[in-house]
């Protein structure tokens, strides 16, 4: 892992690097935010997004989805990958939302992941995203980014979390939760990492290694 110095400095150049990005996921509410980001594992942004536009038209909240049965939001949404799950997964968060919350999202970690289908990651988006909760959410290309450079030395996706939050300021969370992403979309990405583009290569551990095997960024 990185030395506290040089985490700072990773941080900085991400900082410039991507500014004030946020997420790609078009929403206009948690809900909306929560739908989104269930939709969107195992498939892109984009692809939700083009589905949504609609969907979010005609069903914006909560209590609208619940006019849906689970063959019409899979017919919605059977462009997305694990579509079934997930229509049934949405519809049973979206009746607990009405009848145990009101139709609201709730803010804590602990309420968002016993709702169906909502894990950390999830939560994590929700509440750094859509209530500007300090959190850090932990997907693929977080996991993946993080551990290359040395922002983290961890195994799971619960334990990088841990790491991260520990190494980053506290009011960095949710703006590098972002960076991270969009690194890992644009430049470090998971089969062929771009390191002779990468802004980051003169700190990043994994470049090290590689380089030092003389496979400068192939694999
Ligand atoms: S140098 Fe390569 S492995 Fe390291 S962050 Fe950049 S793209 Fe990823």
């Amino acid at each position: 892992m990185l030395e506290k110095p040089k985490i700072r400095q990773v941080l900085d150049i991400l900082k410039e690097t991507y500014g004030h990005t946020g997420t790609a996921l078009k929403f206009r509410s948690p809900f909306q935010l929560l739908v989104s980001t269930m939709l969107a594992a195992q498939s892109t942004d984009k692809q939700v997004n083009k589905i949504t536009r609609d969907l979010y038209r005609d069903y914006p909240d909560p209590q609208s989805f619940l006019k849906l049965s689970v063959e019409e939001l899979e017919e919605k949404i059977k462009s997305i990958g694990l579509y079934r799950n997930k229509a049934r997964n949405i519809l049973a968060t979206a009746r607990m939302l009405v009848e145990k919350y009101g139709g609201k999202v709730p803010q804590t970690r602990e309420e968002l992941v016993k709702l169906p289908g909502v894990g950390r990651k999830t939560a994590n988006v929700v509440l750094s995203v859509g209530f500007n909760h300090d959190a850090i959410a932990v997907d693929t290309h977080v996991f993946r980014v993080s551990n290359r450079i040395g922002l983290a030395k961890a195994s799971t996706p619960e334990k990088t979390e841990q790491q991260l939050m520990e190494n980053i300021p506290r009011e960095e969370w949710s703006a590098a939760h972002h960076w991270l992403i969009w690194h890992g979309r644009q430049i470090c990405k998971a089969q062929n990492p771009r390191c002779e583009i990468c802004p980051l290569r003169d700190y990043c551990e994994y470049y090290r290694q590689v380089a030092g095997n003389g496979q400068e960024g192939t694999s």
